[in-house]
């Protein structure tokens, strides 16, 4: 007989298999960042006196800085793993739903956190 309460263990708890996902996931994002922070620096900014200038280093801007915050994610991610306490919320320290997990590997929260979190702002 298959009991709810397996049912229920298998959505949270994730396998060694699900970890060697996520960190080959974290890893990829991990590299595409870095270069993507590579090609920010290396690009010569466009000139800001042209028609579209200043809106073009704004935008230039926002993105390098998303980029960087999402670098600092995944990389407090990997050490979570590193440290084995990856999948835990940093609020309720509960675990982290495996499925959302799955979807953003490097959520720091669990899903009833992050919206508590995001109504505060
Ligand atoms: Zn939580």
């Amino acid at each position: 007989m298959v009991t709810h309460q397996t049912i229920g263990e298998r959505d949270t708890v994730l396998t060694s298999g699900d970890l060697a996902a996520l960190r080959d996931n974290l890893h990829e994002q991990l590299l595409f960042r870095e270069e993507q922070l590579r090609q920010f620096a290396a690009d010569s900014p466009p000139p800001a006196d042209g028609p579209h200038g200043a809106g073009q280093i704004e935008v230039r801007v926002k993105l390098a800085a998303s980029a960087r915050m999402v670098l600092a994610d995944v990389e407090a991610a990997l050490t979570r793993m590193d440290t084995g306490t990856y999948g835990t919320c940093h609020l309720c320290r509960r675990p982290i739903q495996r499925e959302r997990l799955l979807i953003v590997p490097q959520a720091r929260y669990c899903a009833r956190c992050q919206q508590v979190r995001e109504a505060a702002r």
